[in-house]
């Protein structure tokens, strides 16, 4: 079985020399603020190509998923799908990749996306309204959000945990609730919920809520910085184990504590680890199974 991360980052090596400058330059303040936090140390690690490749091997990774980021610009969208475009075809084996898109741009980037999707691109995000701008209930995400569904291609959010949106000057609040209504108004479109939807999952206990969430997808990306690993083992008891992606957020330092560059291997540790407590189907499933299911149903 295959071990597919279907959460990571990636940037050409101009932009990892000096993302301050490179990001100033296209306007996108608030990933300089992510990637290059003042006054403290910056869990962002870098990788070229070769070197993600290289730690792919070592870790027995077998594929990626690159996911872009919620640019604030467009025209910073369809940069990065150029290079998704390029490193795809370069290794189709080893890398599939979203499109990055900003919804609140309308209907060019809505043309933008389709592009994408046509030149290779599996998916849509990661996207994030509280920083692109606009309101997931309004009608621009609505057609994003629609022509995934037309095109039978997941979107990713990044979703954060509300009660733990604090003193940490990356995170946005995340109002919860507008993203279950987005889940019941888009019943049709395949949603990844990053970072464990933000807490999401405890509401499929409800009944009256749990049917709405047949096409809501859980990625795993940087577990170790926002959970206990048992939140594997809990996630898995409360929706099941076909629903959760294995991802990690590479090349953050999701381990800064033993870690001084990226690495898989730690992030692979921790979920095939006691406390994630999964057992062989289940791993099979959550590193992987799940994610080239979900990538084999595009409508091209
Ligand atoms: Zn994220």
């Amino acid at each position: 079985m295959s071990v597919i991360d279907a959460h990571i980052h990636a940037y050409p090596a101009e932009v990892a020399a000096d993302p301050v400058a490179w990001g100033t330059e296209q306007g996108e303040h608030w990933w300089v603020r992510c990637v290059a936090p003042h006054r403290r140390r910056s869990l962002q690690g870098w990788a070229t190509i070769d070197q993600l490749l290289r730690d792919m091997d070592t870790a027995g990774v077998d594929q990626v998923v690159m996911l872009g980021w919620y640019w604030e610009r467009q025209a910073t969208c369809e940069l990065q799908n150029a290079w998704f475009i390029d490193w795809h075809r370069a290794h189709p084996d080893r890398f599939q990749a979203f499109a990055a898109v900003n919804p609140s741009a309308g209907a060019a980037a809505r043309e933008a996306l389709a592009r994408a999707l046509d030149a290779g691109l599996c998916g849509v995000g990661e996207l994030l309204p509280q920083v692109q701008g606009g309101a997931l209930a309004d009608e621009n995400w609505s057609a994003v959000f629609a022509l995934a569904a037309a095109r039978g291609v997941p979107v990713n959010l990044h979703v954060t945990d509300p009660l733990a949106f604090g003193s940490d000057s990356t995170a946005k609040a995340t109002p919860l609730e507008s993203y279950l209504a987005m889940i019941q108004a888009h019943q049709a479109t395949t949603f990844i919920l990053a970072h464990w939807g933000g807490g999401l999952p405890f509401y499929e206990l409800n009944p009256r809520l749990r049917p709405f969430f047949k096409n809501v997808y859980y990625d795993s990306a940087a577990t170790a910085l926002l959970y206990d690993p048992s939140v594997f083992r809990r996630v898995v008891d409360i929706v099941g184990p076909e629903r959760i992606l294995w991802g990690t957020d590479y090349p953050l330092l999701t381990h800064p504590r033993i870690e001084r560059a990226p690495t898989f291997r730690h992030d692979l540790a921790d979920v095939r680890g006691p406390a994630a407590a999964l057992s062989p189907a289940e791993l099979d499933l959550i590193l992987g199974g799940n994610t080239a299911r979900l990538l084999g149903r595009r409508v091209s």
